[in-house]
């Protein structure tokens, strides 16, 4: 087995570890080495001490979700009163509230639900961009472009050509948890998508010309080894077609989820950040989780090989709902940065430096508290919904006799 002062020389001579290495490096390494390690790396990459971030807002359109995940505390059963789908005019004064504090874009995700066709997600994108011409679309992860697939059964890459046409820009790297399929049928999330599908829907959508990013739920019942089996597929994949913008990787939020347990730590956050930065030789950009850690944890990440602060978010509902509830707005993701030693930038999805914060040219009222999707108790059906099949009887209730 090769000695940690190897390994060290190793990944400072830029060379790729394997598996089995990077295991002894992850269990073996102290702290302090593994945040050094990946710091080098982030400033072999970024020289310029910029730390990016941007302002978007992560929109969840509809809770409603037959995939039944059993470590997520956000999804509500097909017939649940607490369940809804957001109307187009809910999503455009969400997006004008964005764009009047700078925001370029909207990250939409959503349940899978089995009363939204595929024709609804068309609409909508094409609604979107007639009226908000550049205003971008970072949407439907894997699992969700598999699921239409499915509904609408059509093969994976023609959902995403459609989507496309209708204004699609990027594809999230959500759904992707541990992309080790025995930690998929424990998670109950094999069935919405093996790790084998959620690679192949990233590499369709990397060949139709987008680009996408790539995440990691880590702190279930994965083991070491498996987090870094996760690593390893997609450092394949991004060597296969160089689609991945960057990874993202935050720790499972165990609040009012099936599964339960503890949250992993700060420091088992940290070590397997930089052991992302160590693997991921082919990534230029790691985010720091500051909606999961908060942002003490988000700044240290910063050290750890993060060289973005993801995003000023604007409203957040899936890790609220199971217990995280951090809230930065860009005002403090900045005094964040600068505090570190970094000059904060703001960036567009491509990762390109769109200028200085916006706070600085603007007076943006201070955001104190991330928004929701809906008001708690709001259980309006949209008009338009009436237009589109149901598939569910409760979808079809709903249908005939409207709100
Ligand atoms: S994680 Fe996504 S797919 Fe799984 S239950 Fe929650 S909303 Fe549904």
């Amino acid at each position: 087995m090769p000695t940690i002062a190897a390994l060290t020389e190793k990944v400072r001579a830029g060379a790729r570890l394997d598996a089995s290495e990077a295991l002894t490096l992850y269990r073996s390494a102290p702290a302090p080495l593994l945040g050094r390690l990946a710091d080098e790396i982030r400033a072999r990459k970024h020289p310029e001490r910029v730390v990016t971030y941007i302002i978007d807002r992560n929109v969840n359109y509809t809770n409603v979700c037959v995939a039944k995940c059993n470590f997520c505390a956000f999804y509500r059963p097909v017939g649940s009163p607490d369940g809804y789908v957001l109307g187009f005019d809910e999503l455009f004064r969400k997006i004008d509230e964005t764009v009047a504090v700078g925001g370029v874009q909207l990250l939409l995700q959503g349940g899978h639900n089995p009363d939204l066709p595929l024709e609804w997600y068309e609409d909508l994108f094409r609604a979107v961009k007639a009226r908000y011409a550049d205003f971008k679309l970072h949407a439907l992860s894997p699992p969700e472009v598999i699921h239409l697939s499915r509904l609408a059964q059509l093969p994976a890459p023609t959902i995403i050509d459609r989507l496309i046409a209708a204004g699609l820009d990027s594809i999230p790297g959500g759904g992707a948890e541990i992309l080790v399929d025995r930690v998929r049928k424990l998670l109950h999330c094999y069935s919405k998508a093996s790790a084998d599908e959620w690679l192949d829907v990233m590499r369709h959508a990397h060949r139709a010309g987008l680009r996408t990013t790539a995440t990691m739920m880590y702190g279930t019942v994965e083991t070491d080894e498996e987090r870094i089996e996760h690593m390893v597929r997609l450092r394949e994949l991004q060597d296969e077609t160089g689609g991945f913008t960057a990874f993202i990787t935050w720790s499972y939020q165990p609040d009012h989820t099936e599964l339960g347990g503890r949250e992993a730590t700060g420091l088992d956050y940290l070590r397997t950040l930089a052991l992302a930065r160590i693997v991921l030789d082919n990534f230029d950009n790691l985010q720091a989780s500051w909606v999961t850690q908060g942002g003490k944890v988000g700044q240290l990440s910063l050290a750890y090989g993060a060289n973005d602060m993801g995003s000023v978010m604007i409203e957040e509902n899936v890790v609220r709902a199971a217990g995280a509830a951090y809230c930065m707005d860009e005002l403090e993701i900045v005094r964040n940065i600068e505090d570190a030693g970094f000059a904060p930038k703001r960036r567009n999805m491509h990762y390109e430096i769109l200028g200085d914060p916006f706070c600085r040219e603007r007076d943006v009222p201070r955001m104190l508290e991330l928004a929701t999707a809906r008001e708690d108790g709001d259980h309006h059906v949209p008009d338009e919904l009436l237009n589109y099949p149901a598939r569910s009887r409760a979808g079809k209730q709903i249908r005939i006799l409207p709100n």
